[in-house]
């Protein structure tokens, strides 16, 4: 009866042989201690029939083919339930990582190794003797007894590792292996109970193919070790988006301080020339370090997916011409003529996100500018209405330098900036249009380039919109008035706080703020700042946010708490990345600021709130 059951697990092991090698599996400690199980359970079943077809033959016990035929398969046994512990063992401990995990394995392998051969010495030593029943033979005696003694502590030792770790063999998935454990210790109970029954090759093989369908399948093994791969990688882009965002918040204090210092030198009446030529240098420098490092942070926010599409109802007609004067600054004195020609069928109002849409149409046409001498750059948008979506199709025409046929892949790679010798003159960093794809992709829209090298590109946007009621009411914080304050506008005499725990940034603010003839005061903690505002009454707060003990939102929020306090309060921050302005707006905040402070933007906030007429 046992010998048709080891015949039948012996063909079907074979056949899972066959299936679980021929496909691909991971490399990793556990596998390859199953694939042992495997080739082991193989062999024990080969010896098992071996012993079977020898006694059935006529082959007389005592003979010495017999009796190595019966010790190769206590040995067998030792082997696979040492296998098994070191299985058990490894899965309850798969928690440590990388290197140190392999190294400390292999330690407890060498360990396991010298113990097995010391036990395979004294299983060949002893003694062993034979029961002969009606139909079958089994071995007993001394080899035997310290066979299943071994096989007991290593099933203690199983269970015990398995408990202690049981969480992460929980976490895992593992669990199936309590139930083969306790599966194991029946075996091995009923077959030291019924020893004439042949089970535990066949079971031994049960278990080898259970083993498959719960935890060694090849398939869940690589879903399971993909989803690991893609833990970690998320950990690391998420370790380099914090990076990025702390160094953009370190990088854009000292730098509010050289455009603030900057831009009130530009101002000093008695500047020589010389001087203020070297002001607008430092200023367009310290634009182009701006530009990097909102570039880098943009591409690190697309890549770990934090970037974040915020919609809202905004005037498209107001953002082209928008883009228009902002090009035409760019254009400069170069002799290009800049042709707009808007669609007028685009409804007046648009829901979007028009910070990026606005972005992506800055970025190519800023390009047209750069990489154009003289002739003309034609920005045109067309629309295309669908229900309530309107497809916006923008295109940027220049007659500049082109682009070679082979570099139009290259275009859109990161830091790739094209003719390099022809470019020296032209500031760039090789980020813009990387990033510019990626949002129009973020945005379901598209990207065509088209151009002739030595006479001029194309560039074509579409970008899908919703449709939104022309009496909807806009933003009005997104609306940002570009209207420049002229300095006689009436401020004299206002007062302002600055709460700022930086002492730079204090000196930055104020003396931009002096400029305009107002009267500042200062202070460096959110504690502070409470303090000053019950005995004195300003006109307006610029409050920083990153500050220590007491942040400036929770200021803000302390300072609302009095019912009588209505002092408008601007965030002033170097917390600039996209989206951080609908934050500080959503707070309650009145305005917000971003440094290094802009000086169009300031003017905007000190007309809003300071200006007496
Ligand atoms: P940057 O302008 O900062 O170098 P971009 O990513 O915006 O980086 O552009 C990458 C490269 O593509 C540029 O260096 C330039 O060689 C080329 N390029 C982009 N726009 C144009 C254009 N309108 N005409 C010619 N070349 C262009």
């Amino acid at each position: 009866m046992g010998a048709y059951f080891t015949i039948c697990s012996f063909v079907y092991i074979l056949l899972f042989i066959f299936f679980f090698f021929s496909k691909g599996s991971v490399v990793n400690t556990e596998t390859k201690i199953y694939k042992f199980l495997i080739i082991t359970t193989a062999i024990g079943l080969v010896f098992d029939i071996l012993g079977y077809f020898l006694y059935t033959n006529g082959f007389p016990i005592d003979s010495f083919l017999y009796f190595l035929v019966v010790k190769v398969e206590l040995i067998y046994f030792v082997a696979w339930i040492f296998a098994f512990l070191f299985y058990i063992y490894v899965i309850s401990y798969n928690k440590k990582s990388g290197e140190e995990k392999i190294r400390y394995f292999r330690k407890i392998f060498h360990y396991l190794l010298a113990i097995f051969f010391f036990i395979t010495l004294i299983a060949f030593v002893l003694p062993i003797d034979f029961i002969t029943t009606d139909n079958v033979v089994f071995p007993t005696g001394p080899a035997v007894t310290i066979v299943y003694l071994i096989a007991g502590i290593c099933i203690l030792l199983s269970i015990f590792f398995a408990l202690k770790n049981r969480k992460n063999i929980m976490t895992f998935k593992y669990s199936p292996l309590f139930a083969m454990i306790i599966s194991i210790v029946l075996i091995v109970v009923i077959q030291r109970m019924f020893p004439d029954l042949f089970l535990i090759n066949f079971f031994l093989s049960i278990i080898i193919v259970i083993l498959y369908f719960t935890i060694e399948n090849p398939d869940l093994k690589m879903i399971e070790e993909l989803n690991i791969a893609r833990v970690q990688a998320e950990k690391a882009n998420q370790a380099k988006t914090d990076f990025l965002s702390n160094m953009s918040h370190e990088i854009r204090t000292p730098l509010n301080a050289i455009t603030g210092f900057s831009e009130a030198l530009k101002e000093e009446p008695d500047l020589p020339e010389r001087a203020k030529e070297d002001v607008n240098d430092i200023l367009m420098a310290s634009e182009s370090l701006l530009e990097i490092v909102n570039g880098v942070l943009d591409i690190s926010k697309i890549e770990a997916n934090k970037l974040e599409i915020i919609n809202n109802n905004y005037n498209p007609y107001k953002m082209f011409n928008d883009l228009a004067t902002l090009t035409k600054v760019r254009i400069g004195e170069k002799p290009i003529e800049l042709i707009v020609q808007i669609d007028e069928t685009i409804p007046k109002v648009l829901y979007g996100d028009h910070t990026r849409v606005k972005q992506v149409i800055l970025n190519i046409l800023t390009n047209a500018a750069k990489y154009t001498k003289e002739g003309h750059i034609v920005f045109k948008v067309n629309s295309l209405i669908k229900g309530d979506i309107c497809r916006l199709i923008v295109s940027v025409e220049d007659t500049g330098i082109g682009i070679k046929r082979d570099n139009i892949d290259k275009l859109f790679n990161k830091f790739e900036r094209l003719d390099e010798d022809r470019n020296t003159t032209i500031e760039g960093t090789g980020l813009g249009l990387a990033i510019t794809k990626k949002l129009v992709q973020l945005m379901h829209g598209e990207l065509v380039v088209q151009s002739i090298y030595g006479k001029g590109s194309k560039f074509t946007v579409s970008i899908d919109q919703k449709i939104a009621p022309s009496d909807v009411k806009l933003d009005e914080t997104l609306e940002v008035n570009r209207e420049e304050l002229t300095k006689d506008k009436d401020v004299i005499g206002k007062s302002v706080l600055v709460v700022d725990d930086n002492k730079l940034n204090i000196k930055v603010a104020t003396r931009l703020l002096e400029e305009y003839g107002i009267t500042v005061d200062s202070c460096m903690s959110g504690l502070e700042c409470l303090e000053k505002v019950k005995s004195i009454k300003y006109d307006l707060i610029f409050m920083d946010d990153m500050m220590p003990k007491m942040s400036g939102t929770e200021t803000f929020h302390k300072l609302k708490e009095n019912p009588n306090f209505n002092t408008p309060v601007v965030v002033l921050t170097a917390n600039a990345i996209a989206g951080m302005e609908e934050k500080y707006l959503n707070e309650g905040f009145d305005s917000y600021l971003a440094k290094p402070i802009e000086r169009k933007a300031l003017d905007n906030v000190i007309n809003k709130y300071l200006n007496n007429e």
